[in-house]
């Protein structure tokens, strides 16, 4: 398949919106792969308790794997953590197994609290496991987990659903950003908007998408991904949906999502 533009630099990518249900999972999970089968080495950090993207990436999560909890209490590594993905051997993720449910709470006490994940992303910690691309799956909150993903990142990639208030809360997470950008990381930036769950048949979804790219503008990708069952079975099977059907228009607006993702990236000097 064509190759895609490798970064020069790594590409941390925070997938975040405090709304649960918009595709923050089935996005990260989906890119990842897309960039993976280009050759790109990608590394997946699942951030939710619920270890949604660690099914959908085919990984072990049980209670006691090794975890992203174990990566942030700071007693194992990233590269200690991460597990091959069934879905390409150039795809990595750290699972989340249950352990990490208590870990907002617990990471209150410690200290660099909001930094820990940014530590075991740097360069030094990360050693002999260098990916190009690395997705962080937030959890559907703006809490300590979101912030440490936030701190650990350049961009935010936004999934936003195409239905009636899409864009209701998201006041508040350009806000969250904003406090993270003054205080604890001035390079976060908003990249990336993609609209998901799109569904042609309603009036209302292309309301959403000219509101949606009223307001941000070219962050908006031009791809915009169908609301389609084979996208929803796929984690079902412990799969993407580039494996589980990957001539559907679901797999192709990844495919089409992710190029647009690296080649955004080699113009904006990323890559
Ligand atoms: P989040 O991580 O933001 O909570 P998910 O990615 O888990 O959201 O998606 C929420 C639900 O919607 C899941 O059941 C998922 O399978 C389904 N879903 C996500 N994207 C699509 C899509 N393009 N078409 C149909 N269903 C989708
Ligand atoms: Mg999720």
């Amino acid at each position: 398949s064509l190759q895609l533009p490798k970064p020069t630099r790594r590409r941390v990518l925070t997938v975040a919106n405090q709304k649960g249900g918009v595709g923050k999972t089935t996005s990260t999970v989906n890119l990842a792969a897309a960039l993976a089968i280009h050759g790109l080495k990608v590394l997946v950090i699942d951030l939710d308790p619920q270890g949604n993207a660690s099914t959908a990436l085919g990984v072990e999560h049980r209670s006691g794997t090794p975890s992203v909890y174990e990566v942030l209490i700071g007693e194992i590594s990233i590269s200690e953590a991460a597990q091959q993905s069934t879905a390409s051997p150039n795809l990595y993720c750290v699972p989340a197994t249950i352990d990490l449910a208590g870990a907002e709470i617990e990471l209150v006490s410690m200290v660099a609290r909001e930094s820990r994940l940014k530590e075991a992303l740097s360069p030094e910690a990360l050693d002999d496991f260098q990916p190009d691309y690395v997705f962080i799956d937030c959890p559907p909150s703006l809490g300590l987990l979101t912030v440490n993903a936030m701190c650990a990142a350049q961009e935010v990639l936004i999934p936003i659903q195409c239905e009636y208030y899409a864009l209701e809360g998201l006041g508040q997470l350009l806000r969250n950003i904003e406090l993270v950008q003054a205080h604890l990381n001035p390079h976060l930036n908003v990249s990336t908007i993609l609209l998901t769950m799109y569904d042609g048949r309603t009036k209302l979804a292309d309301q959403v998408t000219s509101e949606v790219r009223g307001h941000f503008g070219d962050t908006v990708l031009k791809t915009v991904i169908p609301r389609s069952v084979k996208v929803s079975e796929a984690p079902g099977y412990g799969q993407t949906i580039l494996a589980y059907d990957p001539g559907s228009r679901g797999a192709m607006s990844y495919l089409d999502a992710a190029r647009e993702i690296a080649v955004y990236g080699s113009e904006m000097g990323l890559a």
